[in-house]
């Protein structure tokens, strides 16, 4: 039978549930807002303890920092390392950075997508070599002031590298702190969110904010993670949702944005052992990233007249279909997109050289190239995809179907 409990049992608070069974001998400490010093140390030893060895993490620099956040902010964190330490080798400093050309600073971002943060970060280091003789700013509002630098990647900045006693609120912070304070509504929104700020920056130790903000977002990436390991939780004691017994319900989802299928063509156009590549227009999705031609099928439209008719409207040739290299699915924001790829050749009588160039109506650069110089190219991930097997198909002496269609 299960043991009575009673209003003297110091783990039982009026209006709340009992805490699992693994916390009985912790002391609660609820609501966390009258504890935060006690919170604040528990967080920084575990920290102290169990913190990740990164490489960003050796010397603190504001450039290592800032190039590590936006990083991360979109991708997991072994992903995130490779693509940090690959870009640490080009670039160790703001200053060979600012010297780089754009295309090169893409290809090394290809993969990570959101290709205007890897242009913002190229115009940011030279905005630094200019206005602050290569030093990086150290106050929040110039930092802020940088391309491409929102308030999260400003505090983390300020924070981490410079020691500003302001909050780093990120997808792991927010559910950290719904969690411990019982934020009850969406943290997207109102009035959660103002809520949420106040809370992050009550909790930001005098002098510590380096390593406190690490360390939130360091507990919701191992701990508090959307599957939350309350048994290992160095703030268990203070957290109103482990003690409601609600973990499971916060943070309350906000509405999820629709997802949109589309259908869009791409074409590898062959001529004299050559494939011609596009370069994107600047503004807009995958700006000045270089590209098959092709684009969305219209309504009714087969995949194999849209690929014909996209390359008549975007560059002017005439083109025919020669074969299908099966079809790519990848995400982008809220789309899910089927790209059929196939593969093309100009009409008409035998060619024997290169045709006329092209007349461009969505790129703003074209070239001829051979396969292996594909490799060169900063593209968008599925066009990176097929580029890749354009050229392991080179290397294997051109064997057919070299995408799985599913
Ligand atoms: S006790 Fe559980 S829900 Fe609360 S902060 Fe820790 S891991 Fe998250």
């Amino acid at each position: 039978m299960a043991p009575k409990k009673t209003a003297a049992d110091p783990l039982i608070l009026p209006g709340l549930h009992a805490v699992p069974s693994h916390l009985a001998s912790t002391v609660l400490h609820c609501p966390p807002e009258a504890h935060i010093p006690a919170l604040q140390a528990a967080l920084l030893d575990w920290f102290a303890v169990h913190q990740r060895a990164l490489p960003w993490r050796e010397k603190y620099t504001p450039y290592e920092v800032w190039i590590s956040e936006v990083m991360l902010q979109q991708t997991q964190m072994e992903r995130g390392v490779a693509y940090f330490k690959r870009w640490m080798e080009r670039f160790p400093d703001v200053a060979s950075l600012a010297r780089a050309h754009e295309e090169e600073v893409l290809r090394l971002w290809e993969g990570l997508g959101y290709y205007s943060r890897a242009r913002n970060i190229l115009r940011a280091a030279r905005l630094i070599m200019e206005r602050h003789g290569g030093c990086f700013p150290s106050q929040e509002a110039d930092i802020r002031a940088l391309p491409g630098v929102g308030p999260y990647t400003a505090g983390a900045i300020a924070s981490i590298a410079f020691g500003a006693s302001l909050p780093c609120i990120d997808a792991n912070v927010e559910r950290v702190i719904a969690r411990l304070f019982d934020l009850d509504s969406p943290v997207k929104q109102e009035p959660a969110a103002s809520r949420l700020r106040e809370l992050a920056l009550l909790l930001v130790p005098e002098g510590k904010a380096r390593e406190h903000n690490q360390a939130m977002m360091e507990l919701g990436a191992l701990v508090c993670g959307k599957k939350a390991r309350c048994g290992i939780c160095p703030l268990a004691s203070f957290c109103s949702s482990l003690h409601l017994g609600i973990v499971h319900e916060r943070p309350v989802p906000g509405k999820r944005a629709a997802i949109t299928p589309i259908e869009v063509v791409t074409g590898v156009l062959f001529c004299q052992g050559q494939i011609f590549v596009q370069k994107r227009l600047p503004s807009g999705v995958w700006g000045n990233l270089w590209e098959f031609p092709g684009g969305r099928l219209e309504p009714g439209e087969r995949p194999e007249a849209a690929i014909v008719r996209e390359f008549a409207e975007e560059t002017g040739f005439t083109v025919q279909v020669t074969g299908k290299y099966g079809v790519i699915r990848h995400g982008y924001t809220t789309y899910r997109i089927t790209l059929h790829c196939f593969a093309l050749s100009l009409t008409g009588p035998a060619v024997t050289s290169l045709p006329a160039p092209p007349v461009l109506t969505a790129a703003s650069d074209w070239r001829w190239l051979r396969r292996d110089e594909l490799d060169a190219l900063a593209m968008p991930a599925a066009h990176r995809k097929l580029a890749d097997s354009l050229m392991m198909q080179n290397a294997r002496q051109g064997l057919p179907g070299i995408l799985s269609a599913r």
